[in-house]
């Protein structure tokens, strides 16, 4: 079969199966079959693939088709312009969190030590870590299979780092300059109303936060301090509807400069503090 037509096959097999990037998922699933780039659609479309990169193709479309995410059939994901791979024990790295990655590096100087809570892919750590110089990172995670994911990354990346498995601070010891997490906020009775790709293919356990969605702030936020030197700071990501919550949990536990970001859609994303110092 041609290039060209096999990937309109897909886009329109795509499409039947209700998937909302149809073009773009086939395009990139073709791609990756064939280890070709986007050029190769406009410029060599006429050209034959293999029957193997033909069987293969049809595999994965059939696969996208049951809303198996993109990233878990292409094995990655690309975050702050790194590629980490992803499979079902962890949370796929979501553009959101890269504000907080960013908000992070704003404070992070040479040298300091990085605490991630709730590491998963290990996406926050081990950015951090590639765009700064001499810091240290722990990484801790629940799942030990997150931890050999994110174990694993750190290789792929070429980057130092300890990853720890941990039921939040259970296993963690010493004192950081810096603490992060993304812990999981969405409140449970939010979890069936979720797209496909996310309920029933990302861990629950990353996602799940209780009622309210705030258990893990109210567990994290007041045991920070013990493990923060003096002027440490916490950031968080949170859900866009959880600013004032969080806020008010961090300033009952003590932190000063407390501060909201947004994220690039303009939707409350970050909060962070000092604490003491
Ligand atoms: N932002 C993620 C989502 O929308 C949730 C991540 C989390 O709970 N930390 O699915």
């Amino acid at each position: 079969m041609e290039y060209k037509g096999l990937y309109e096959w897909g886009v329109e097999k795509l499409k039947a199966s209700g998937i909302e990037e149809a073009a773009l998922d086939a395009r990139l699933l073709l791609e990756e079959c064939c280890g070709t780039d986007r050029n190769h659609l406009l410029v060599h479309g006429r050209e034959l693939v293999t029957e193997e990169q033909h069987k293969h193709y049809v595999n994965w479309i059939e696969k996208r088709g049951r809303h198996v995410p993109l990233q878990h059939i292409l094995g990655y994901q690309e975050f702050m312009g790194l590629r980490f791979g992803v499979d079902g024990s962890v949370l796929i790295p979501r553009q959101d969190t890269e504000t907080l990655v960013e908000e992070v590096l704003r404070s992070l100087h040479d040298g300091m030590s990085i605490l991630d809570m709730c590491t998963g892919s290990g996406c926050i750590l081990l950015s951090l870590l590639r765009y700064s110089n001499d810091c240290t990172g722990v990484g801790c995670d629940i799942s030990e299979k997150a931890i050999e994911t994110a174990r694993t990354n750190a290789v792929s990346l070429g980057l130092e780092a300890q990853f720890l498995q941990s039921d939040l601070f259970e296993n963690v010891s010493g004192k950081y300059e810096i603490i992060v997490s993304n812990p999981p906020y969405i409140p449970s009775g939010e979890i069936p109303g979720l797209m496909e790709e996310v309920r029933d293919f990302d861990p629950l356990t990353a996602l799940d936060g209780g009622e309210d969605g705030l258990f893990f702030y109210r567990e994290i936020i007041p045991k920070a301090g013990e493990y923060l030197h003096p002027g440490g700071m916490l950031f968080l990501e949170i859900g866009c509807e959880q600013a004032a919550d969080v806020k008010g949990l961090m300033k009952q536990a003590g932190y000063k400069d407390i501060l909201v970001c947004e994220d690039f859609t303009g939707r409350d994303r970050v909060v962070s503090g000092r604490f003491g110092g």
